[in-house]
């Protein structure tokens, strides 16, 4: 094995350890902790997981955090109410709707994200964020691209001028992190399920970012030696009878090139929380006019 191996842990940590002194200050000046609230719909057991995650994380950090869970019978209407009601609630700066939704409200899913308030939408996914995050505005922006950046950064590994090529274009990861690259001068390429020659183009990546849904989709021969590997995919497998988090990448094959990698799991997901921590922060900053 050959590639340094970019453990998740170490950089979440740190972006939570900023985040923790920034709540301090606004504690201190404003006598008021950021606040988070996250709206679970339903009882998805991978759902439950994370959002247990991010109320352990904002404990951690001394955040004010409410859970808001809703029977997997509720409608359109309670939910956009609820969202009106944490909008309107001056205790809570982010307010996040765990996704996916319940099949009924599924249809509904892009009229409730839109019904957060962009300056409380800590997800980054409400048109009027992405619309400044592609103009190059600052803004609230995707949790796991933005931890990807912030993570090759603290890495010293050079983002400006290389060829980043990201592979999956999702409003949630691929697009975000396309910009986002693009915004620190990087040469960016867009490859997603109609591409063709795909190998040929990843081999030219100074960085590859594996956003697909496909286990182990990424191989050794698709990526250029001591190129970095960024690895955002979460799939849950049957190894042996046992169920096994996978990523999008064949990590050992991969890390036999690759410069730089990231494993799954213990990778990007570690990231996605901190940042959302530190995006809770910054919408308080931004509300409380700090
Ligand atoms: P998605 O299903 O919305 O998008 C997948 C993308 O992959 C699509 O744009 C599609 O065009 C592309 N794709 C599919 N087949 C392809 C192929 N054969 N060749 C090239 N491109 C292809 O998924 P998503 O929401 O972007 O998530 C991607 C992965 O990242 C999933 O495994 C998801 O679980 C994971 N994820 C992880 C985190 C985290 O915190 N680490 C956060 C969000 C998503």
């Amino acid at each position: 094995m050959s590639a340094k191996i970019l453990y998740g842990k170490e950089f979440a940590a740190r972006i939570k350890e900023e985040a923790r002194r920034e709540a301090d200050e606004v504690k201190r000046g404003k006598g008021i902790a950021p606040g988070l609230a996250v709206i679970i719909v339903g009882s998805d057991p991978a759902s439950e997981v994370y959002v247990r995650n991010k109320q352990k994380a904002c404990d951690e950090l001394a955040l004010y955090s409410v859970k808001v869970e809703l029977p997997e019978e509720t409608s359109r209407e309670e939910l956009i109410a609820k969202i009106d009601e944490l909008n309107d609630d001056e205790k809570v700066h982010g307010i996040l709707v765990q996704l996916p939704l319940p099949r009924s409200l599924a249809k509904h899913e892009a009229e409730v994200l839109n019904r957060i308030r962009p300056e409380k939408d800590v997800d980054g996914f409400h048109p009027m964020n992405v619309g400044r995050l592609s103009i190059g505005e600052r803004t609230l922006t995707p949790c796991t691209p933005t931890g990807v950046i912030r993570m090759l950064e603290m890495a010293n590994i050079k983002i400006d001028g290389a060829h980043a090529v990201v592979i999956g274009r999702s409003n949630i990861v691929g697009k975000p992190m396309a910009n986002l690259l693009l915004q620190k001068n990087a040469t960016v390429t867009v490859c997603h399920s109609h591409t063709k020659n795909l190998k040929e183009i990843t081999r030219t990546a100074d960085i590859i970012v594996a956003a697909v849904g496909h286990p182990k989709f990424v191989t050794a021969d698709m990526v250029k030696d001591g190129a970095t590997v960024i690895d955002v995919g979460i799939n849950r497998v049957m190894v042996g009878g046992e169920r096994k988090l996978v990523g999008d990448v064949d990590f050992d094959g991969a890390s036999e090139v690759a410069g730089a990698i990231t494993p799954v799991p213990g990778g990007v997901g570690l990231l996605t929380i901190a940042m959302l921590m530190h995006n809770t922060v910054a919408a308080a900053k931004m509300q409380l006019g700090i």
